[in-house]
């Protein structure tokens, strides 16, 4: 006879780990599985590496001593718990080739759990309905959810449940699925029966190394932020190192290159998995004009984007990396409104659309660009668009 094993349920243990995951996808999550609340030395170690390399960027709240001891520590994130029920939730993958947006000039290309709505509100809200129905199955417990936002190692707590692995671009992969979907947690006092963690199967492939466009892959399975695109175009709200530029491509916000090239994600679309996820693609924000983009104003963007993860980077950084694209478009028909961006309120948005006046500037209209940056050069406040400006000008002018 089966033992009861979680003193909060009367259920053996297996129809228990059943019965949750029949509910996990009756809210939207593919994969649902449990482990101790442990962080395993390989994954403890990784991230020390990472942080004290200062790979984090300017994500410093990542290398603050507490947040980091509660990464490496789950215990600490709610009293007494004893159980992680690590979920994932699918999105539907780019439906675009990377030649096929890489040649898209007045396109901008946006990863694809961005295209639909913010996965933060729709899991979050999804994770509470799981919660509040594990309840009544666990009876006497205490449990938090957590989606992202809290220092929790998500893909260290995947791989130890058994989910998915961690890939060597550091994402979560299930061997059906590939790596497509979001993960979330539950933690809780209920004791539930642990999985087996997952076993590597990245073997000697290394095209996600090989294809990612600013090498931010700097070994297998260190990604270095600094480098990475995702967190340039997203995370970092500063200035983005000129080196870095005409690596994005048209890349606006993050970049899937690693996990399009991944082979496992190659095997999920040939097994047809379906993705009828919640986080439905909204047309719009796949491929988008980029011209339009960089003429949206304050409210205009806060209408457009609200309900989408994109709010994120607010105005100023998505219109950035919009500048961006189009300098690295070889296309002279954005200069028009370039030379209007060189007067946005945005520092930002005014050094950007410098260097992409620079990059775009032919001899016929080599004069006119001149012209304007000089005369935005008189009228310069911020001292970091003054240097903008003036490399844009030495560039053109080839000092
Ligand atoms: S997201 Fe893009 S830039 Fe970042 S590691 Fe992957 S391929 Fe490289
Ligand atoms: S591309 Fe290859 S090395 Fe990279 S995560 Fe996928 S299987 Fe692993």
């Amino acid at each position: 006879m089966d033992r009861p094993i979680c003193k909060n349920s009367d259920m053996d243990a297996v129809s228990l780990k059943n019965m949750i995951r029949d509910k996990a996808k009756a809210h939207g999550f593919s994969l649902c599985h449990v482990t101790r609340p442990e962080i395993r030395n390989i994954h403890r170690g990784a991230l020390e590496y990472w942080t004290n390399a200062g790979m984090q960027g300017e994500m410093a709240w990542m290398a603050e001593p507490v947040r980091l001891d509660r990464r490496k520590d789950p215990a600490t994130m709610l009293d007494g718990v004893k159980s992680v029920i690590s979920l994932a939730m699918r999105y539907t993958p780019p439906e675009h080739s990377l030649d096929e947006a890489r040649s898209r000039k007045h396109s901008g290309v946006i990863t694809a759990y961005a295209h639909g709505a913010d996965y933060h509100d729709i899991m979050k809200k999804q994770l509470k309905a799981l919660a509040f129905e594990l309840d009544t199955l666990l009876g006497v417990h205490n449990q938090r959810i957590f989606v992202d936002t809290a220092p929790v190692l998500e893909h260290a707590i995947a791989e130890s449940a058994g989910l998915g692995w961690q890939g060597k671009h550091s994402l979560t992969i299930q061997k059906n699925l590939g790596s497509w979907f979001l993960l979330g947690e539950i933690f809780t006092t209920a004791e539930l029966e642990p999985d087996q963690p997952a076993s590597n199967h990245c073997g000697s492939c290394s095209a996600c190394i090989d294809i990612c466009p600013t090498q931010a892959i700097v070994a297998p399975y260190v990604v270095d932020a600094r480098r990475c695109i995702s967190y340039l175009t997203i995370e970092f709200d500063g200035f983005i190192p000129r080196d870095l530029r005409p690596l994005m491509g048209n890349r606006i916000y993050g970049c899937d290159d690693c996990q399009v090239i991944c082979p496992w994600n190659g095997h999920a679309a040939k097994e047809g998995v379906q993705f009828d996820d919640l986080l439905t693609p909204k047309g719009e924000n796949i491929l988008p004009d980029l011209v339009s983009l960089l003429q949206l104003d304050e409210e205009a963007f806060r209408i457009r984007f609200r309900k989408s993860p994109i709010r994120r980077t607010r105005r100023r950084g998505l219109l950035r990396n919009v500048c961006i694209a189009m300098g690295n478009s070889g296309e002279a028909d954005f200069i028009v409104v370039l030379l209007d961006a060189l007067h946005d309120g945005e520092p930002l948005i005014r050094g950007h659309a410098a260097w992409a006046l620079a990059r775009l500037t032919a001899p016929v209209n080599r004069q006119m660009v001149l012209s304007a940056l000089a005369e935005q050069a008189d009228h310069e406040k911020e001292p970091a668009v003054e240097q903008e400006i003036q490399s844009a000008i030495n560039d053109i002018r080839g000092v």
